[in-house]
């Protein structure tokens, strides 16, 4: 059909007689929702459309009539008529559901919000592949004929055209060898255009055999996906008690039940080992979805979970965005864990928004964690959430003992970090052939740099932040903006030479002090600097788990999920580092982050020893930990939270403030807080300063909204600040749940 003129139609024609409908349209553009336009009649919900806006074209969806919409008060011949129908999988109809409830909660604009469902990558044009087979014609018989290409010409007979990846793992040569055999004309070359289909997983595949607690939670989780209705459940067990194969189990049978499932993980860090034992229970590996996708395997990973073809997803929270179309289980491992929290642009939670995804699926839903949140523990007390747990650790790996040790009564030496009962246990470690793991949550060499003539501090010039020694770089490098400068040789104060000294470990200088202290020990550093790349985890857990590091010295990349056999001593080199930051979750994250990297420690037949170094080894948080007490600490930080009516027990909202001058957006922080409205039970505390006062050159100071749980917090938000007019280069944005106070 013809595409008419918009200005060509009259108003006589809204019966659609036309061939066209006025339907919404949701674009990527952040507008406060979708538009009216002029849609084919035939064109189905969901589908995607060039869309014309603003003289640009731009994607969009033909998206719900939402009932309460008021009829159009506006003359249909002036409307524009969407474009051309892109080649794509429709959006299914609980994603767009799902998109216009995560704006809604998080007050971002659907559009902003449509954006992460729809990746540019997408919609690229398909990508051309190159496979190889045996010629047709029989090979070309005057090439010349090697033992491995006569090997490789023989096992690639009968096989269908393949990449010269799978060609060379089929023929055990290299895909060199493959390429080679094909200018030589002993393989044929055929190019197609498309992706890759997906690998085949087989349910049944290798089924673990199980203990009583986990044939038990296996049970409870298959009935969960085989009800193909909304429910969560809590999958609580120590670490190394055997959480992931549980849950693989439960996927196992939404496969079997003809559903997708998707596993989100707080780091891609963590996917590469877990990816080993999935290949192993299912035959083939899952489709992985996270930011270091090239642009070919993120238009096939989109597509093919969209047509249904990719049956599990493992991926980073943006894969809560992606297009199921009938999504039978979602599993959010680590559950606990603050990565789940987008810091910025749509503000989002994935543990939460998982929660409510499931229930637009009417799908099941599993949260598991050794160290689960305030927020799920609440859920599980109020009958929300089911629970089951897994006391005990897998073989009878006995739990490490775990001990403090008063860094005010036993310092270790002057410019050292590591205290002599640490130093004697990794000794101990050594001697006898074991793994020591140093933790400590800070990159670089020193988080702090000193001019030792007049004190001066080097700081970033955009930001209210230290600037972080990173030796292996020879720079200073600010962690909040990522700013880095050649370290100066003169104080930029008092202009002194060679006078600045560092101030503080990071874990480059604890790896400095093991390497001086043990010469002959294999000591290697990891952290996000040393393991950007997901190679280089792959590599770092191998040499780990193979028994050729004897001392590693690692970020929280090395505080979760990893199971290495022979590790048996974990010290925590700063104990407090985390109870210094005083938010609402300093205690709980310090419980969660200490309890995991202890965790570490004798996972397998080697018993295991944490030993944690403290300045306050009777806070109640180190009380709890070295006493293994989740309940008391769960507990007592509960009581904590319910009398100053913090979440769980009450509601919080952000709202930051930045421009770039000073005065202007002080002032719009104090116009803004005295237009908020009077509601019983919700307080606004500031404007006050960001504690992270200036960041990328922008001045930011925060409010703090505390309502009940009761509390329509969105309604609230909304009736504050959508009269406000924000002006003068000043942005305001807003954090429903924050978990970042800086
Ligand atoms: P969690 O996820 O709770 O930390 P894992 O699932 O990683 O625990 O299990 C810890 C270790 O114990 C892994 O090496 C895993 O392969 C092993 N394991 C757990 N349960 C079983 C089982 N039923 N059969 C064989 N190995 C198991
Ligand atoms: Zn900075």
């Amino acid at each position: 059909m013809a595409k008419p003129e918009a200005s060509a139609l009259t108003d006589l024609f809204d019966d659609e007689s036309d061939g066209f409908a006025v339907r919404p349209v949701l674009t990527t553009a952040p507008l406060a929702g979708p538009l009216s336009y002029l849609v084919p009649v035939e064109m189905p919900t969901g589908a995607l459309v060039e869309t014309p806006l603003g003289g640009r074209t731009v994607t969009g969806v033909v998206w719900d009539q939402d009932p309460t919409d008021k009829p159009l008060d506006f003359p249909r011949s002036k409307l524009k008529a969407v474009g051309q129908r892109l080649d794509a999988p429709l959006l299914p109809p609980a994603l767009r559901q799902f998109i216009d409830w995560t704006a809604r909660y998080v007050l971002s604009p659907p559009g902003a919000v449509l954006r992460m469902a729809l990746p540019r990558a997408a919609l690229a044009p398909p990508p051309k592949r190159t496979l190889y087979r045996s010629p047709l014609t029989g090979p070309n018989p005057e090439a010349r004929m090697t033992v491995a290409r006569r090997r490789a010409l023989a096992e690639l007979q009968d096989t269908p055209a393949l990449p010269a990846m799978e060609a060379a793992r089929v023929a055990n040569v290299s895909p060199a060898v493959v390429k080679g055999m094909a200018a030589a004309g002993l393989l044929e070359a055929v190019t197609i255009i498309g992706d890759a289909p997906m690998p085949v997983l087989d349910p049944e595949g290798r089924k673990p055999s199980l203990g009583a607690a986990q044939a038990e939670a296996v049970l409870a989780l298959e009935a969960a996906t085989r009800a193909e209705a909304f429910s969560v459940t809590l999958l609580d067990g120590v670490t190394g008690s055997g959480k992931t194969v549980v849950y693989m189990e439960a996927i196992a049978e939404a496969l079997a039940a003809g559903c997708q499932a998707l596993c989100l993980l707080p780091e891609i860090a963590l996917t590469d080992q877990w990816l080993d034992r999935f290949q192993d229970r299912f035959g083939a590996r899952p489709l992985v979805w996270h930011s270091e996708l090239s642009a070919v395997e993120r238009r096939r990973a989109w597509r093919a979970i969209g047509t249904g073809e990719a049956g599990v997803v493992v991926g980073a929270r943006s894969a809560l965005y992606l297009p199921f179309p009938r999504l039978g289980l979602i599993i959010v491992d680590e559950e606990h864990d603050g990565a789940f929290k987008q810091e910025d642009g749509v503000r989002y939670h994935a543990r939460d928004m998982a929660v409510v995804r499931g229930q637009l699926e009417q799908a099941a839903v599993i949260l598991a964690s050794a160290t689960p949140s305030l927020e799920t523990l609440a859920n599980v007390d109020r009958g929300r959430y089911a629970r089951l747990a897994l006391p005990h650790r897998h073989g009878g790996a006995e739990k490490p003992d775990i001990g403090l040790i008063d860094l005010r009564s036993q310092p270790p030496e002057r410019g050292k970090w590591l205290s002599a009962p640490l130093v004697d246990a990794i000794e101990e470690a050594l001697a006898n052939q074991k793994q020591s793991l140093l933790f400590l949550n800070r990159r670089g060499y020193a988080p702090l740099t000193l001019c030792r003539a007049c004190g001066e501090r080097l700081e970033c010039p955009h930001c209210t932040a230290w600037l972080v020694e990173h030796r292996l770089h020879g720079r200073l490098i600010c962690h909040h903006c990522g700013y880095s400068a050649r370290p100066p040789t003169n104080c930029p104060a008092c202009d002194a030479e060679d006078r600045f000294a560092p101030s503080g470990p990071g874990v480059e200088r604890v790896a400095e002090e093991a390497m001086a202290r043990w010469p002959d020990a294999r000591v290697e550093v990891a952290s996000s600097d040393t393991l950007a790349i997901p190679q280089a985890i792959r590599d770092f857990t191998q040499r780990m788990a193979a028994g050729e590091i004897d001392i590693a010295i690692g970020t929280q990349v090395l505080a979760k999920g990893h199971h290495f056999p022979e590790l048996t001593v974990v010290g925590i080199v700063d104990g407090d580092l985390g109870l210094g930051g005083g938010d609402l979750r300093a205690a709980e994250r310090t419980y969660q982050l200490l309890t995991q990297a202890a965790g570490r420690a004798g996972r397998a037949e080697s018993p295991g020893r944490a030993l944690i170094q403290t300045h306050q080894p009777e806070h109640p948080v180190m009380q709890a930990i070295a006493a293994s007490d989740r309940d008391a600490f769960v507990a007592a930080e509960s009581a904590t939270r319910q009398m100053a009516g913090m979440p769980p027990h009450g509601r919080l909202a952000a709202i930051i403030i930045t421009g770039k001058d000073f005065a202007a957006t002080e002032r719009t922080a104090r116009v803004t807080a005295r237009a908020a409205p009077r509601w019983e039970g919700v307080r606004v505390l500031g404007p006050a300063p960001a504690p992270l006062a200036q960041l990328r050159g922008r001045w930011r100071f925060r409010l703090l909204v505390q309502g009940r749980r009761e509390t329509h917090m969105q309604a609230y938000l909304k009736e504050w600040l959508d009269p406000l007019e924000i002006k003068g280069g000043v942005r305001l944005h807003v954090d429903v749940d924050p978990y970042s106070f800086l």
